[in-house]
């Protein structure tokens, strides 16, 4: 019998009503196959990382439980941002919906589709702080623990005066 893992997936949207976006990609994890729904964090408000001339992200977390290998994960996530209607821009650029898998139990991957952890998340606050609304005590595979992660940030992008309501 397969196990089962958590694994921590990374929403944003900067485009067509970013919030909306969010949601609706939250839903769609919601129905992956051979997958159970654990929760996610709130909504963040953050500013572009990259291009500055882009609006500002909605960003969240959210943790499920899964079978399905990282490959096939992937796959599905790639499925929905089509379908919700992604087009690639630019590098870091606005997106109408970016999924990213963060974590996948404690497993460590480097092939040319995959990079897990994903390789950016310790530097992005609006990863890190909603993960930690998440799941306060984590602790990442190079055993890092997220709460040490978080104090260590050099700079934050989220924006604290404009909070997205929880949904
Ligand atoms: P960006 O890097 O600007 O977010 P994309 O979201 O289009 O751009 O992702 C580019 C590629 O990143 C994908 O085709 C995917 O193969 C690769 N990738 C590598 N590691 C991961 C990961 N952990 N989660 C999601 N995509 C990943
Ligand atoms: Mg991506």
């Amino acid at each position: 019998m397969k196990v089962w893992q958590e694994v921590y997936i990374g929403l944003g949207s900067n485009l067509s009503d970013p919030k909306m976006q969010v949601l609706k990609a939250l839903d769609s994890l919601k129905d992956l196959p051979n997958t159970q729904w654990v929760s996610h964090s709130s909504l963040y408000s953050s500013r572009p990382q990259g291009p500055q001339d882009q609006p500002d992200f909605v960003n969240a977390v959210a943790l499920l439980k899964t079978q399905l290998s990282p490959i096939e994960l992937l796959d599905r996530l790639q499925a929905f941002e089509t379908s919700q209607g992604k087009v690639k821009k630019r590098h870091w650029g606005e997106r109408l919906i970016d999924l990213d898998i963060l974590l996948y139990g404690h497993e460590t991957l480097h092939t040319e589709r995959l990079i897990i952890p994903h390789p950016f998340m310790i530097e992005r606050d609006f990863v890190l702080l909603p993960m930690a609304e998440i799941s306060p005590d984590l602790i990442l595979p190079n055993h890092s623990r997220i709460k040490d992660l978080i104090s260590e940030l050099p700079e934050g992008f989220i924006m604290t005066d404009r909070k997205v309501e929880k949904s």
